[in-house]
This record gives C-alpha cells, sequence and structure tokens, in this order.
C-alpha cells in the first residue's frame, strides 16, 4: 500500500449545450454534452468548467449512464466526503420533526435532498441504503457509517439491486453493513401497522411515496372499496377502518399473502384479497354491472422510458376509463401516476378523456403528490414524478 496523497479532482469541461443545461439549474450533464472527460474515472467526484475554463461547481463522475455528470456544488465550493457527510446529517434532520414513532421514512431522496443517486429511508430502527450510481456505490462505507453515528439503527440493509444500476455498469446485490437480517419488520403508518421486508419487498420494503396518500385517500372510503395494484395492501388498510368491505387486488401472490398477515395484524376482517390482473378484474366488473363506492388506482410506472408515453397512456386510459364506468354515483376515484415520462398535466388530460368516454362528470376534490420526504426541486423536474387525484363522480 502506498501513501494516499490528494490529488487535485480530475477536471470535466463542458461543451455549450452543457453549459446551457447548467445554467438552466438542472443538476444533470448528459455524457453528449462533454467535450473532455479529463481522464475523470467513473465514481470520481471531478471539478467541472466550460469551455473558456471558467469553474462552474464540482460532480460525481459516471463513466457508464447517458447522466455523466451529477452536480455537487456551483462555484468556487469544493465538495468531498465531508461535505457528503454533513449533507446527509442535514437531510435526516430536516425529518426529525415529521418522523413516526415506529414509523417509516426516506431519509435522503437523491438529488433533492443535494445527494444524487443515494437513497436512504427507514423503518423502525433499520436503515436501508441504495446505491444507485457509481460515486455512491464508491461511498457506501462512508454512508452507512454516518447513518450509524446519527441513528443508532439497529441494523443497516443494502437494497443495492435496483434495475437502475446496470445502467450505470453496476452489479445488483444486496447485503447487510451493520446487524443481522431482519425478519418483517412491523411498522406504524398513523392508524394501522403493516410488515415491512427490508430484504425482498419491492424497493426498499414498501412504496414510503404514497405514506401520506393512504390516510389522505381513505378518508374518502365508505361502502364497497376496490384497491387495484394493492401491493401488500396498504391503501387497503387504511380504507378497511371505514369502509363495509374493501377489494384488494394484486398480481404478485407473495404480495397478496402478506396482505392477508397485514389484515390480521391490524384485526380487520373486512378486506377480500385477490391475487389477479387489475385490468382484467377491471373489464369483468363493468362486464357484470358491479358497483363500488371508491376505487383506488395505483398502477406501477405504465412508461419507464419516455419512448413508451403512447402505450402507457393507453394502459392509463383503460384503467381509469373502467374504473369511472363501475363506480356508483357519488363514488370517489383516487388514480395515480408514477411514471416519470408522463407529466402531471399529461396524466390530467388522459383523465380528462377517459370521463369523456365514460360520460360522467368528476370533481376534483384534492390534488396528491409523493410524500414530503421525496423534495422536489424547482430545476430538477426529474425530482417530481408522483401525480394523483381524488375524484367525486358528480
Ligand atoms: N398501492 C401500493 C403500491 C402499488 S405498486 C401501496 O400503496 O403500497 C404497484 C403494484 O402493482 C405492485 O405491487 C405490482 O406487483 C402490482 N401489479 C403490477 N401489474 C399488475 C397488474 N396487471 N394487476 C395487478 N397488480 C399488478
Amino acid at each position: 500500500m502506498g501513501y494516499h496523497t490528494a490529488m487535485p479532482p480530475r477536471n470535466v469541461t463542458l461543451r455549450p449545450k452543457g453549459l446551457q443545461w447548467y445554467m438552466t439549474g438542472h443538476a444533470w450533464i448528459y455524457r453528449e454534452d462533454v467535450a473532455n472527460t479529463g481522464g475523470a474515472r467513473s465514481g470520481d467526484i471531478v471539478s467541472v468548467s466550460d469551455a473558456r475554463g471558467r469553474r462552474l461547481g464540482s460532480a460525481f463522475y459516471g463513466g457508464a449512464s447517458k447522466i455523466a455528470l451529477r452536480l455537487l456544488t456551483r462555484g468556487e465550493a469544493v465538495a468531498d466526503d465531508r461535505l457528503l457527510a454533513d449533507r446527509l446529517a442535514e437531510a435526516i434532520e430536516r425529518r426529525r420533526p415529521s418522523m413516526e414513532e415506529g414509523g417509516a421514512a426516506r431519509l435522503v431522496y437523491s438529488e433533492g435532498d443535494f445527494l444524487p443517486g443515494l437513497v436512504a429511508d427507514i423503518y423502525d430502527g433499520y436503515v436501508v441504503l441504495q446505491a444507485l450510481i457509481p460515486a455512491v456505490d464508491a461511498r457506501l462505507g462512508l454512508f452507512a457509517n454516518a447513518c450509524a453515528d446519527i441513528l443508532r439503527p439497529r441494523g443497516i440493509v443494502c437494497r443495492n439491486d435496483a434495475s437502475s444500476r446496470a445502467l450505470e455498469g453496476l452489479p445488483l446485490e444486496k447485503k447487510m453493513l451493520a446487524g443481522e437480517q431482519p425478519g418483517p419488520v412491523e411498522v406504524a403508518e398513523g392508524p394501522v401497522r403493516y410488515l415491512a421486508d427490508l430484504w425482498n419487498g419491492h424497493k426498499t420494503g414498501a412504496y414510503l411515496d404514497q405514506r401520506d396518500n393512504r390516510p389522505a385517500a381513505a378518508r374518502y372510503a365508505r361502502g364497497r372499496v376496490l384497491d387495484c395494484f394493492a401491493y401488500q395492501g396498504h391503501f387497503a388498510l387504511h380504507c378497511a377502518r371505514r369502509a363495509e368491505t374493501v377489494t384488494a387486488v394484486e398480481s404478485s401472490a407473495e404480495a397478496v399473502a402478506v396482505i392477508g398477515r397485514n389484515c390480521a395484524l391490524n384485526e380487520l376482517a373486512n378486506v377480500e384479497a385477490v391475487e389477479g390482473n387489475a385490468f382484467d378484474l377491471l373489464r369483468r366488473a363493468h362486464r357484470e354491472r358491479r358497483r363500488f363506492d371508491m376505487i383506488v388506482l395505483d398502477p406501477p410506472p405504465l412508461a419507464r422510458k419516455r419512448a413508451h408515453a403512447a402505450d402507457a397512456l393507453r394502459g392509463y386510459k383503460e384503467i381509469n376509463l373502467r374504473a369511472m364506468h363501475i363506480l356508483a354515483e357519488g363514488g370517489v376515484l383516487a388514480t395515480f401516476c408514477c411514471s416519470h415520462g408522463i407529466p402531471r398535466d399529461l396524466f390530467l388530460e388522459v383523465l380528462r378523456r377517459a370521463a369523456a368516454d365514460a360520460r360522467c362528470g368528476f370533481r376534483v376534490m384534492e390534488e396528491l403528490r409523493q410524500a414530503a420526504d421525496h423534495p422536489v426541486l424547482l430545476h430538477v423536474p426529474e425530482t417530481a414524478y408522483l401525480k394523483g387525484f381524488v375524484l367525486r363522480k358528480t
């Protein structure tokens, strides 16, 4: 082992187009907008300059993905491991006032917390980390140590199995960074408790972005409720406390099994969990003229890429149209879209067209979005992705 000498960071030079992006306030620079990488290696913190050599800031450099640079600082401010650890601590402190005892929260939301490529969640004392880019992957130990110091967690799970890692040239893997691998963790969410499997569950164990929207939507629950794309029944649990019956539809057999366990945990006996395709169930319910007083539609991203947006729009229109048909008069539709490629206004237009085809009117009761611990940056539109509307049939 040689001595570690502090090397000055390599310098990446932007093309004029890259400078334009920088000037908009965005946090990303695409590879095609880089003139010269200056020998930067994937995972480096680099300094960034324009064609005339003027320093623009510092950034994480990634060698594989279309996004070459993720800005950390603008102007002269230098980025180093100290700055990253400070940002992690600040992100956690910002959440403290609203953290629920025994609950779950997103501690770090990547760009939204000026820590691009890092996701950190907490579930009743267990931390889950996800490194989405090489520079964060290389510093996972730093982030795990900082979390351990600040939070004294029961364990730290590393869920580096997000498929987007492949685009960054990173392997998919899971490991424990501290403590023993936990079994299902019991998590509080307002009046409801659920089991989160931090090792095998979707995302880091649960869809935390919908955390505030579940109780918000459940305020409208009554009579017969249909929860489509239910995962482990989190909307269903909240709704079942007010409704007569809830039907929860989910295609994953593992998730459906957990719906039953979650109902038992909450002593709820009015939820029917159905393993199946929500598209088919909605079609069949329409044919059979079934009626529901409330319907939740929370599909997976039907468009993962902008190029798939047209197909996805057909999918969103179909499920919303069918749900509108089978909604009772005065019934409520809570409908969501988490596709990055479909902006809010386009989703709203799909809902308008579906309502026109269904020949019914709706009043917009509420507009919903991702939980506040997934903060949105004004100049990075990609940080806002979850759109939701609560509509009442008039
Ligand atoms: N509403 C859930 C999150 C839903 S995520 C919550 O609040 O936790 C989308 C879910 O839809 C995933 O669990 C996925 O397994 C399921 N899914 C995907 N395609 C489906 C289909 N065609 N029919 C029913 N469920 C589907």
